[in-house]
């Protein structure tokens, strides 16, 4: 089969021929409809080094992944060929305390897992390709009635990812908080929506792109700025002075982050959910009292199931424009120039739909 494959740390992916893997005991094979195109993999592509990470290339590309079960392994029970399903991206150890209760992505025990700290297409093999092994049929969430794969495949991220962050600051998001989301790409469309699905707050979207603002519109923001050289000050202005109870940084810059403390009112929460690199100084008096700053790391099995369910709802809705496996490479070129509004899938050719 044809697979997008990292070779090497600091090189473009590359399409390659691979061998069909054949699930063992325990685990799934999937038969890929879509895998999102997302822009960490470019940080994998051209940041990333020997060392830096527990694990390297070479490895197949893709962690946002859906379509239907093709093969089970010997002892998998639940699952039958031809069911549709999406697939939880960060595989834990899987019997740790915090694996136990659900939060892979914070594994006690990385080390007993194969790629620590990663999943399929994050050191292991992802589901840029016609078929996906997946480790053990945990990882796996049925999909509801009518949700199409292609759709699904990039809410395991670009909407569980929002939603994780979205959802610990629920108790911050009452009919008049504002909640600011940084950054209107993959990841902040959804979150715009994730907002507007889950809570009343009033939503300021911020994105230097006008198709990114006419995106966060769409996707229902009540206010969509370009940033100018005083960001915190029109959110302030925006807000009545008040400020955001919410900032959610899906860029991660030391000017976003700046921005989002100039901007954060008392009792505020920062999210850092992007991978710009940014640092956020901290004193007693800034950011203002008692503002929690946190970054998040994707999300897990639970929330994808409630993700799913308010897609089968019509609630959450990727704008996906999908391209073939063989385009994939052109599709990471476009992304890195800031030239594809909502989210990529890589839907490979041959997929069936049974
Ligand atoms: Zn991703
Ligand atoms: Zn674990």
């Amino acid at each position: 089969m044809k697979a997008l494959r990292l070779e090497a740390w600091h090189t473009p992916a590359v399409l390659r021929d691979v061998e069909v893997p054949e699930p063992g005991p325990g685990e799934v094979l999937v038969q890929v409809a879509g895998s999102g195109a997302c822009h960490s993999d470019l940080h994998l592509m051209h940041e990333f080094g020997a060392g830096q990470l527990p694990w390297g290339p070479p490895f197949t590309l893709g962690h946002e992944n859906a379509g239907w079960v093709h093969t089970i392994g010997a002892g998998v029970r639940g699952l039958e060929p031809g069911q549709p399903v999406a697939v939880v991206g960060a595989w834990g150890c899987g019997t740790c305390a915090r694996c136990r209760a659900d939060l892979e992505t914070y594994c006690d025990h990385p080390e007993r897992t194969p790629a620590p700290g990663g999943g399929g297409g994050l050191g292991l093999d992802g589901g840029m390709a016609e078929y996906l092994l997946v480790p053990d049929a945990r990882h796996l969430v049925v999909l509801p009635e009518g949700l199409d794969p292609v759709h699904a495949a990039p809410l395991t991220d670009a909407a569980l990812t929002p939603y994780h962050a979205i959802r610990r600051s629920w108790s911050k998001l009452n009919p008049t908080s504002t909640a600011v989301v940084i950054g209107v790409g993959g990841l902040g469309h959804l979150g715009v929506q994730v907002l507007r699905a889950t809570t009343p707050a009033r939503v300021i979207a911020v994105d230097m792109r006008e198709s990114s603002r006419d995106l966060a519109r769409r996707s229902g923001a009540d206010v969509a700025l370009p940033p100018g050289p005083d960001l915190a000050g029109q959110v302030r202005e925006a807000t009545e002075g008040l400020g955001a109870d919410v900032v959610l940084d899906f860029v991660g810059s030391d000017e976003t982050l700046s921005a989002a403390a100039g901007m954060a009112r008392h009792l505020a929460d920062i999210t850092i959910v992007g991978l710009g690199g940014g640092t956020l100084p901290v004193s007693f008096f800034s950011p203002p009292y008692e503002v929690s700053v946190q970054s998040t790391y994707w999300g897990n099995r639970h929330e994808l199931v409630e993700v799913l369910d308010l897609a089968s709802r019509g609630l959450l809705q990727a704008e996906v424009e999908t391209y073939a496996l063989e385009e994939a490479v052109t599709v990471y070129e476009r992304l890195a120039a800031g030239t594809i509004d909502g989210r990529a899938v890589i839907v490979p050719s041959t997929f069936y739909r049974p």
